[in-house]
């Protein structure tokens, strides 16, 4: 047993030193922006029109190029022209995704801005943008070349956002750099602002497993001056005059906020080493929302305000689905109960060993009863996910379940864990 550890070393430590020089092989310093306008309806999705623009710095690992997780609905992938070897690849999820899953993208062919950013290769690149079929497989919908010393890339430093580092101060390719931008706060409001990402950040590090790896986050924090305070709250007809145009009401549903042009956030983050965005809402009405590896938006003076931006940045960093299932969320057919889900803390049991099996003593019932006497181990609970049938959590509880709970269960915690790893090798 020892021999065989002993010999695994060398072998890991060849294969990471491999990804290393990967990024100086193909990549150097600095990152693209891709603006986009993604249209489409429930049945489709297309790229109208896409622009790049050569940003400061690379705030993502330099090891782990290559997305390892398969999580969110959309995956982009870049590939070396000439070998055609995969260095880099990264899923997230977007805004236009979630519209297409509510009754009106049925009828209706809507538009959304949005971008990716990744490093900034140095010789031609082939791009492919994919997303998931019904069955859940990525299928390529967009394909583009990038020729960094043919192609137009615009270089626009004058946009390049002051940022204060509130935590951290590590090297960002070796740091989850999670970056707050203020969004309805006055030009005399800044002062408010830090104060506000500073208990957001002492509230981070007060939950497991951030608070064990605070050494492996940054926390930067970027204020953009709005004309008035608050923000949108359409069901009220209120209206204000802010930088980045958040509002509620997203899809109908109240507490449910966005951006409405995620280019906007990143014009004003271009010198932002960046892995996590989170934009930072100055109201106290209950709000929020995260969207896998896109952006977390909640608001700062709520009384629940602390416990939602947990749980918002369990979608929006690690890729977590909720594990409640009594919803007044309007998506329709949201799981398909016969196909294993993306996320990797619900299950259909349609492909449980891709998932928490393991974790699972051969004495616990499937599924768990959920009663008290299983209060603490890992099961397999029916519900979750906004569906009460055919859909199962990890454990009776969880931050992804309940605002009261207080912590994330094993399963959501590892992967937690696992994320931070992949942004800080
Ligand atoms: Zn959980």
């Amino acid at each position: 047993m020892v021999k065989k550890r002993l010999l695994l070393f060398p072998v890991l430590f060849f294969v990471l030193l491999l990804q290393a020089n990967d990024y100086n092989t193909y990549f150097s310093d600095g990152r693209i922006r891709m603006n986009y306008t993604i249209q489409g309806n429930s049945a489709y999705q297309e790229i109208l029109e896409h622009s790049y623009i050569l940003e400061g710095v690379w705030g993502g690992s330099k090891a782990n190029l290559v997305d390892t997780f398969s999580y969110g609905r959309v995956m982009l992938e870049g590939y070396d022209f000439y070998s055609n070897k995969l260095i880099y690849s990264r899923g997230y999820s977007n805004l236009f995704q979630e519209w297409q899953t509510i009754a009106e993208a049925k009828t209706t062919v809507k538009k959304f801005r949005e971008c990716v950013l990744f490093p900034r290769p140095k010789n031609k690149v082939k791009i492919i943008i994919h997303a998931r079929d019904s069955n859940l497989v990525f299928q390529p919908f967009f394909k583009t070349e990038l020729d960094p010393a043919v192609f137009p890339v615009t270089s626009d430093p004058s946009k390049n956002q002051e940022y204060q580092t509130v935590h951290g101060h590590y090297p960002s390719h070796k740091a989850l750099d999670i970056v707050f931008v203020s969004e309805g706060y006055t030009s005399d409001q800044k002062d408010k602002f830090i104060g506000d990402v500073e208990r957001f950040r002492d509230n981070l590090f007060r939950w497991e497993p951030y608070s064990l790896y605070q050494n492996k986050i940054n926390v930067h924090a970027v204020f953009l001056a709005s004309e008035e305070q608050g923000v949108d709250i359409p069901g009220d007809s209120i209206w204000k005059s802010t930088w980045l145009d958040a509002t509620f009401y997203t899809f109908g549903i109240e507490r449910y906020m966005s951006v409405p042009d995620l280019t906007k956030v990143y014009d004003y983050l271009s010198g932002v080493p960046i892995d996590q965005l989170c934009v930072l809402i100055n109201s106290e009405k209950y709000g929020g929302g995260g969207i896998y590896n896109f952006y977390n938006i909640f608001t700062s003076d709520n009384e629940r305000a602390a416990f939602l931006f947990i749980h918002e940045f369990g979608h929006g960093f690690a890729g977590l689905a909720d594990e409640y299932f009594s919803s007044e969320v309007a998506y329709e057919d949201f799981v398909r109960t016969d196909l294993e889900p993306v996320e990797p803390n619900i299950t259909t049991l349609v492909d449980f060993a891709g998932k928490w099996a393991s974790l699972v003593h051969d004495s616990i019932p499937v599924p768990t009863p959920d009663k008290s006497q299983y209060d603490n181990v890992i099961g397999v609970f029916e519900g979750a996910s906004y569906q009460a049938k055919d859909v199962y959590r990890p454990a009776r509880d969880c931050a992804m379940k309940t605002s009261t709970y207080g912590k994330f269960c094993p399963v959501c915690t590892e992967h937690i864990i696992r994320m931070i790893g992949f942004y800080s090798y």
